[in-house]
C-alpha cells in the first residue's frame, strides 16, 4: 500500500510561510492498494489538491471517501472535490451512523444555499452515500476494520489490510482516561476501552494517530477529543507498530514547534522494549507500506459484555443525578438526538425505575443519595434480567477522580465514563457509539 498525505492539519486551514513544511491544510490523506483500489480518507482542505491530481488523468475515477466524522476540518473540502463533478466518475462515500444518512445531510448542509453556490444536486459523478458501524468490510481488495473514536461527534477509525500490510488511520481520539499518570513509556491503560483502542492498532504497521496537543497542553483540552502525544506514542510502543506518524496538528503550532513535538515524542519512547519510527505527517509526503504476506488478517474482539439485540425505538436512556441541572443538560443532549430519556435523583429510585422499563443505557453519576452510584452498578449487574446486567453503564465522574476509584468502578460494572463538567456534544457522541454497540448490525 502507499499512502500520501494531503491535509496534516487540526481544527482550521492555516496556510502561510509558518507552516510550509508540514502544511496547513486540514485532514486528507490517500491510500492505495497495489491493485490500484482507491481510498480517500477525510475531506478536508487538502481534498481540493488531491481532486485536481486526480481529475487530471484521462480515466473516470472510481474513488471511496471514508469520512471518520463530520466536523467541518473533515469535511469542507467536499464541494471543492473535483472527481465529484466529472459524470463518468463513481464514488463510494462512507461515514458513521445508524442507517439514517446523517452525514449525508450534513454534507449537502454545508453546501446549502446559504453557504455554497454550489448544491450537492450538482455532483455529476456517480455517488453513493454509505452509513457505517463497527464492523468489517471489504473494499476492492482492502479488508477495512471500523472502530469507534473517543470525540465530540460520532467518529470511526479505520484499520486497513492489503498485499499483507496493514495500516491505522485514528483521528480524531481523546483517550477514556490518562491513567496511569507518571508511568513509564508504553504502559498499559487502566481504562478497558483504551486497552481496546490498543488492540485495534496492534501490529500495524504505519499508525496515522491524531495528536493535537500534549499532556502539558491536556489540563485546557479535557474534552476537546484529541490525544496528547505521548500517548498516541505509548500506544505505538504497546501496538509494536513499525512507524507511527502522529497528525492533525494544531493550527497555533508553527513547523518549528512540530519539529519540537518530533523530539518530544523520540524522547518519551526511548528506553522502551520496542522503539517506533516516530514522524510528524507532512503534506505532501508519501509513505510506502510493506508488509508480510503470511501475516492471519486482523481481528478486533467484541465487546462481549454488550451482544446484540432488537432495537427498541426510540431507544431509551435512564439519567441518575441529583443535581437537577445536570439532569436538565442530559436530557437536552439526549432528546436532540431523539432519544426517549428518563431520569432519577437517587440509587434508589434509578433500581425501581431501570427495573420497571428496561433502558438500553444508563448514565450514571457516582455521589448520589441513598444508594452511590457503586451500589447501583453492582445491584444491576447481578439482576436477573438479562438486559440490566448487560446494560452499557456510562458513569459521570468529577476532575477529582483517583486511579483507584475508576479501576473500583470497573469492578462494580462501569461501562465507560464521562468526566464533568459534561460536554453536551461529547455525552451525545458517547451514547450514540454506545447504543450502535448494542444494536444488530
Ligand atoms: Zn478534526
Ligand atoms: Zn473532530
Amino acid at each position: 500500500m502507499k499512502v500520501r498525505f494531503w491535509g496534516t492539519r487540526g481544527s482550521i486551514a492555516k496556510p502561510g510561510p509558518s507552516t510550509l513544511r508540514y502544511g496547513g491544510n486540514t485532514s486528507c490523506v490517500e491510500l492505495r492498494a497495489d491493485d490500484g483500489t482507491l481510498i480517500v480518507l477525510d475531506c478536508g482542505t487538502g481534498a481540493h489538491a488531491l481532486g485536481l491530481s486526480l481529475a487530471s488523468g484521462s480515466a473516470p475515477v472510481r474513488g471511496n471517501l471514508l469520512i471518520g466524522h463530520t466536523h467541518w476540518d473533515h469535511i469542507q473540502g467536499f464541494p471543492f472535490f473535483a472527481p465529484l463533478f466529472e459524470a463518468d466518475s463513481t464514488w463510494s462515500v462512507y461515514a458513521p451512523g445508524a442507517g439514517d444518512h446523517k452525514f449525508q445531510a450534513s454534507l449537502a448542509g454545508q453546501m446549502a444555499y446559504e453557504y455554497s453556490p454550489i448544491n450537492i444536486d450538482a455532483l455529476h459523478a456517480e455517488v453513493r452515500y454509505h452509513d457505517m458501524v463497527e464492523g468489517v468490510f471489504e473494499i476492492g481488495s482492502v479488508r477495512v476494520t471500523t472502530h469507534y473514536l473517543h470525540h465530540p461527534a460520532l467518529t470511526l477509525g479505520f484499520r486497513f489490510e492489503a498485499d499483507g500490510a496493514s495500516v491505522v488511520y485514528a483521528c480524531d481520539h481523546e483517550p477514556h482516561s490518562l491513567y496511569p499518570l507518571d508511568a513509564a513509556p508504553g504502559t498499559a491503560p487502566v481504562h478497558h476501552e483504551d486497552r481496546r483502542h490498543v488492540e485495534f492498532l496492534a501490529g500495524a504497521d504505519l499508525i496515522i494517530h491524531d495528536a493535537q496537543y500534549t499532556m502539558d497542553d491536556f489540563p485546557e483540552k479535557l474534552g476537546w477529543g484529541h490525544t496528547p502525544l505521548e500517548r498516541a506514542v505509548d500506544y505505538a510502543i504497546l501496538a509494536r507498530t513499525r512507524h507511527l506518524v502522529f497528525t492533525h496538528h494544531d493550527p497555533e503550532r508553527d513547523d518549528d514547534a512540530i519539529d519540537a513535538l518530533c523530539k518530544l515524542a523520540r524522547e518519551h519512547a526511548s528506553g522502551a522494549e520496542h522503539v517506533p519510527e516516530i514522524s510528524a505527517a507532512q503534506e505532501g509526503q508519501t509513505i510506502g507500506v510493506a508488509g508480510d504476506s503470511a501475516r492471519p488478517p486482523f481481528t478486533l474482539s467484541k465487546p462481549s459484555a454488550f451482544p446484540s439485540r432488537e432495537p427498541r425505538k426510540p431507544a431509551t436512556v435512564l439519567i441518575v443525578d441529583d443535581d437537577p441541572d445536570m439532569v436538565l443538560l442530559l436530557e437536552t443532549a439526549l432528546r436532540a438526538d431523539g432519544l426517549h430519556v428518563l431520569s432519577a435523583g437517587d440509587g434508589d429510585r434509578a433500581l425501581e425505575l431501570a427495573r420497571a422499563e428496561p433502558p438500553s443505557l444508563i448514565l450514571l453519576d457516582m455521589h448520589l443519595p441513598t444508594r452511590d452510584g457503586m451500589e447501583v452498578c453492582r445491584a444491576l449487574r447481578s439482576e436477573q434480567d438479562a438486559q440490566l446486567r448487560d446494560v452499557p453503564i456510562l458513569v459521570l465522574t468529577g476532575r477529582k477522580l483517583k486511579e483507584t476509584d475508576l479501576v473500583a468502578a470497573f469492578v462494580a460494572g462501569a461501562t465507560d465514563f464521562l468526566t464533568k463538567p459534561i460536554k453536551p456534544t461529547l455525552v451525545r457522541a458517547c451514547v450514540r457509539s454506545w447504543l450502535l454497540r448494542t444494536l444488530p448490525q
